[in-house]
């Protein structure tokens, strides 16, 4: 059978690895911008700020254009120029929001070309409302855990996040991360009595060994910007697998726009627009799998619907997650240098319990390394020659 699949992102590719897999045949539709190639993929963080002809083009943008300025809503966190081609194109989709920020992506890879690849699969609880149960997609965590390589252990997290087959020891914990753990472990038994506060290491998506071509992490400190050697996985690993199999076509600069059923219902095929203008594309579907994301999904579908009856389905909500960032200060740490080449996400994960699972509170540590760091520094009520000197201080202790 054919398959077309929309989208490139993570579910996209996954999907269409496995039914290629079971012998189907895949045409991929994708806007799929392309990410540039790395620079120096072997420098660390700080050799590159000294061989880079201009790093600070590299880091802040010919324009400047990935400085944080001051204001209100301001980010601790910006894109780097690199990554900013993730979001590129997609403002027309987030024109108008109340309440939430979306991000939409028009990438090869789609977001998780900027993600932090945390990977963490549901209980059962959280699961309640889905029409199958952890113990039925187990065997696809697992699957997808062999794919794409996954660091975690089975610790006090185990009940929030379980520990299933193909997970690869976990990465060298950095010097905080490291400190942090140790304190929670000799007052763990009265943080979770009087709390429900769990902590453990966390569920990462990067290499902790050489894997299907893949290297290990080698603690070049360069996450954020994008990993250089591929350790940090992407879905552009699994497209590549994909490409592998002569039944796989890729057809990139495409947008689908709608598709058109049949009386029966059946979908017949699909219209899309070439992303950089001209005439329409209309593809043959036998079998069509929106995997554009989440509101790019909902676009295609809704158009498609409007189109066939006249009337637009109210949407009666999305399932979104809401995140807080809380900057805190590790005074062990206030003094002590920052290490650059170490891993720059999360390390840690922690946990507090409630009694209904969907009120269960997920936090991830990230220290602070090689971050922007002028968005923290521009902050603090001081002159910008004291605000540097004082963040230098406890540059190695800052963590969200
Ligand atoms: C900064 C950041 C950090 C994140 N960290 C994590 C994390 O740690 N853990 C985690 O689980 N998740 C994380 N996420 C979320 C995660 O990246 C997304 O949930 C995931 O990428 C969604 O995958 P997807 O395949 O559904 O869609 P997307 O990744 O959105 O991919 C969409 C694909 O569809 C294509 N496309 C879109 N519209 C069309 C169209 N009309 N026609 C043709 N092609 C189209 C795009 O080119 C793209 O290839 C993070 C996201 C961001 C932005
Ligand atoms: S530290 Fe980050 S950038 Fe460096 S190899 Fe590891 S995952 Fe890649």
């Amino acid at each position: 059978m054919k398959v077309v699949v929309v989208g490139s992102g993570a579910s996209g590719v996954h999907f269409a690895l496995s039914a290629l897999e079971r012998g189907h045949t895949v045409e991929m539709i994708d806007v799929g911008r392309e990410r540039s190639e790395p620079v120096r993929p072997d420098d660390t963080f700080e050799e590159l700020k000294r061989t880079l002809d201009d790093p600070v083009a590299h880091f802040l943008g010919r324009d400047f254009e990935a400085v944080t300025l001051p204001g209100p809503g301001g980010e601790y966190y910006g894109f780097p120029p690199n990554k900013r081609y993730v979001f590129e194109g997609t403002e027309a989709l987030r024109a108008s929001t109340r309440g939430f920020a979306p991000l939409v992506s028009f990438a090869q890879g789609g977001l998780c070309e900027a993600w932090t690849g945390g990977v963490f699969p549901f209980t059962n609880g959280e699961l309640a409302e889905f029409p199958f149960s952890y113990e039925e997609i187990l065997p696809r965590y697992e699957l997808v855990a062999e794919r794409i390589g996954i660091c975690g252990v089975e610790d006090d997290l185990a009940p929030w996040f379980p520990a299933h087959r193909h997970l690869l020891p976990p990465l060298d914990i950095d010097e905080h991360s490291g400190r942090l753990l140790a304190r929670y472990r000799g007052c763990r038994e009265r943080l979770l009595r009087e709390l429900g506060f769990r902590m453990g290491r966390s569920r990462i998506a990067t290499l902790s060994r050489d894997s299907g071509g893949r290297k290990a992490c080698g603690y070049l400190g360069r996450c954020l910007t994008g990993c250089p050697t591929d350790s940090l996985y992407t879905p552009l690993d699994t497209l590549r697998r994909c490409r592998e199999h002569s039944r796989f076509t890729y057809r990139g600069g495409l947008r689908a726009r709608h598709f058109e059923a049949d009386a029966d219902g059946r979908i017949e095929r699909l219209t899309c627009d070439p992303a950089d203008g001209g005439e329409s594309v209309i593809v043959p579907v036998e079998r069509l799998v929106l995997a554009a994301g989440t509101l790019a999904t909902g676009k295609v579908f809704l158009e498609s619907w409007y189109r066939r009856t006249g009337e637009m389905p109210p949407l009666t909500g999305l399932m979104d997650n809401r995140q807080i960032l809380m900057p805190f200060l590790n005074l062990s740490m206030v003094g002590r240098p920052h290490d650059p080449n170490s891993y720059q996400y999360h390390q840690l994960a922690i946990g507090l319990e409630a009694e209904d699972p969907l009120e269960y509170v997920h936090g991830l540590v990230t220290t602070l390394k090689t971050a922007s760091i002028h968005p923290i520094v521009q902050s603090l009520p001081f002159d910008l020659r004291t605000s540097l000197n004082v963040f230098r201080s406890v540059h190695a202790s800052a963590r969200l």
